[in-house]
């Protein structure tokens, strides 16, 4: 599905969020990735082959929020 040179991460790659966005509907809240991997909002991941990533927060926003 990638046509980019390099080929970009592999959508079975732990490295497949480094390959190109082709196409994002953020008010869907997904992106569509040339490796043909959806990514969600919520960090969360469907592969082509119909497995979940469950979603990945990371860069600190680990810590909990709490309501006023
Ligand atoms: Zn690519």
């Amino acid at each position: 599905m990638c046509q980019h040179q390099p080929t970009c991460p592999s959508a079975d790659s732990s490295d497949r969020e480094a390959a190109h966005l082709v196409a994002a509907y953020p008010e869907q809240g997904w992106s569509l990735l040339c490796n043909g991997v959806l990514c969600f909002e919520d960090t969360g991941e469907l592969l082509p082959d119909g497995q979940i990533i469950a979603p990945h927060r990371s860069l600190g926003t680990d810590h909990v929020v709490t309501a006023a």
